[in-house]
């Protein structure tokens, strides 16, 4: 366990020099605190989570003072917003600190998100509000405790500094960790404003850094863009399972990791609903719930295109149309799993399909439902569950062909189906509801309720006792909440 001063650092996108980032120092927060801090992510960086106790924490993650081998840099970008390219963006209130190794040989990127302004701000104040980054810190981490792929939180720290969103707010700033800040938007950049030789320079960086077994494959960057296409296509399968809506899928959002990057208004399903849409300023709904998955591939292929130097068209085409096969097979295996089911049969997919198509308009809680469907035997459960839906004689075809599939595998012992299905049925996730109540609080002064929410979605699949009302279908105030875009 190390101590705040014992990090190691070792910042290699720094050292590519100022085509890539901009040195800029912090500007700090008034009278920072913690307002919550992530054990587990802590322990990425070896460090001891007593160390959150330290006044130095809240010194360091708000901007008021430094180790001394860390380079903050606001790193240069571009991207595909709404479809439409936006050539200069970059980070415009978040500062890469630097890279730490931590023992077991891993970097890790400090990333202080509402660091003040930088080169890129363009009309923005530098900033990030408190509710924003509460947001921040606990759909990272309550996405990594249900295995899928996030950048992580270490803390959040509040402030007195105001800030002008729709009203006054206050400021705060969230330390996120991720093993790279690239996004499909640093080759978008290089590659739109001409720049070969750079582009190549960050092909090379993280190929080496971050793709290091595509190296030895004929073609590199071919070999990356395959796995990236992986990545991408499993990661999307597990938001589209886990009733995930991003919301801004924007490739400057886009991690080239292929894990949850940037979190703007993004909810987490409460009622089934495919055309959901979490982010009120997407008025065509291109971000979508259900539309994640073309929007992931039209995001692929806006890579492509920037990559188009390092790979024949024909190459890329191909491993584009990879995407779709690859992301319905991730989906339906991890569906089949969340009903229960350890076998495949064909079909499966239809199952899961006129599934969701019975759930559709009947306001069914899509996490509660697959939690419950666990609870008893298959028989009993979908009797249990039928009266919540409109078209009970839909539910009861349905119901009837997963009794019978459940049956052809045969369920010798009923409480290892339902540990097995509860170990991927989560019965606690990030409602918004629940976010926002954590928020009211925290900005009244008191972080007890985000503190608690956090840990309660650290182990989202186990039941907690006297947790009992992080578990409940939300109130009906608590469905329709608008979450401010401003962030
Ligand atoms: P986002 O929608 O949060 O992904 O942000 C898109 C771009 O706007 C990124 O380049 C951000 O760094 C920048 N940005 C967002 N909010 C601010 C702000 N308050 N001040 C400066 N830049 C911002
Ligand atoms: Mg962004």
């Amino acid at each position: 366990m190390k101590a705040l001063d014992e990090l190691t650092f070792d910042n290699r996108f720094a050292r590519l020099g100022d085509a890539f980032s901009t040195h800029v120092l912090p500007e700090p927060i008034d009278a920072p605190r913690v307002v919550v801090a992530s054990d587990a992510a802590m322990a990425l960086l070896d460090l001891d989570p007593a160390v959150a106790q330290d006044p130095v924490f809240a010194q360091l993650f708000g901007g008021h003072t430094l180790w001394a081998d860390a380079e903050p840099r606001a790193m240069v970008y571009s991207g595909h917003q709404f479809g439409s390219y936006n050539p200069q963006l970059g980070d415009g209130r978040g500062l890469l600190l630097g890279e730490v190794y931590n023992d077991a040989g891993e970097h890790w990127d400090l990333h202080l998100k509402g660091a003040g302004m930088t080169p890129y701000s363009r009309m923005g104040d530098g900033r990030a509000v408190l509710r924003s980054s509460i947001r921040e810190f606990l759909a990272s981490e309550a996405l990594h405790a249900l295995g899928i792929p996030s950048s992580r939180a270490l803390c959040v720290i509040g402030s007195d500094t105001p800030v002008w969103r729709e009203t006054q707010e206050r400021a705060a700033m969230v330390l996120r960790l991720a093993p790279s800040h690239v996004r499909f938007g640093h080759f978008e950049y290089f590659y739109y404003t001409k720049r070969p030789e750079q582009q190549k320079q960050l092909g090379e960086h993280v190929l080496a850094m971050h793709f290091a077994e595509c190296l030895e494959q004929p073609e590199p960057y071919l070999a990356m863009f395959r796995e990236i296409v992986e990545r991408n296509a499993e990661l999307i399968a597990k938001w589209q399972a886990y009733g995930f809506c991003h919301g801004v899928m924007n490739t400057d959002n886009m991690s080239i990791l292929g894990i949850t990057f940037d979190f703007g208004p993004f909810a987490f399903l409460d009622d089934f609903d495919a055309n959901f849409v979490c982010n009120h300023s997407d008025h065509e709904g291109r971000y979508s719930f259900s539309n994640q998955v073309p929007i992931g591939q039209w995001n692929l292929s806006a890579l492509a295109q920037a990559l188009t130097p390092f790979i024949s068209v024909e190459a890329l085409r191909e491993t584009l149309g990879l995407f779709l096969p690859l992301y319905q097979a991730h989906y339906t295996d991890l569906m089949r799993r969340r009903l229960g089911l350890t076998t495949a049969e064909d079909s499966d997919q239809h199952l899961i399909e006129t599934l969701l198509q019975r759930m559709q308009g009947s306001s069914i809680d899509y996490t509660l439902f697959f939690r419950r469907l666990g609870d008893l035997p298959a028989e009993q459960a979908v009797a249990q569950l039928r009266n919540e839906f409109v078209d009970l004689k839909g539910f009861d075809e349905w119901a009837a062909q997963y009794v019978a599939r459940v049956a052809r595998e045969g369920v010798s012992d009923e409480s290892a189906r339902r540990d097995r299905m509860h170990a991927v049925n989560p019965l606690y996730i990030l409602r918004n509801y629940l976010a926002q109540k954590a928020i009211d609080a925290a900005q009244a002064g008191d972080y007890s309720e985000v503190q608690r929410l956090h840990d309660v979605l650290t182990q989202p699949f186990t039941e907690q006792p006297g947790m009992e009302a992080y578990a409940e279908r939300p109130p009906e105030w608590g469905k329709h909440l608008e979450i401010s875009c401003s962030s």
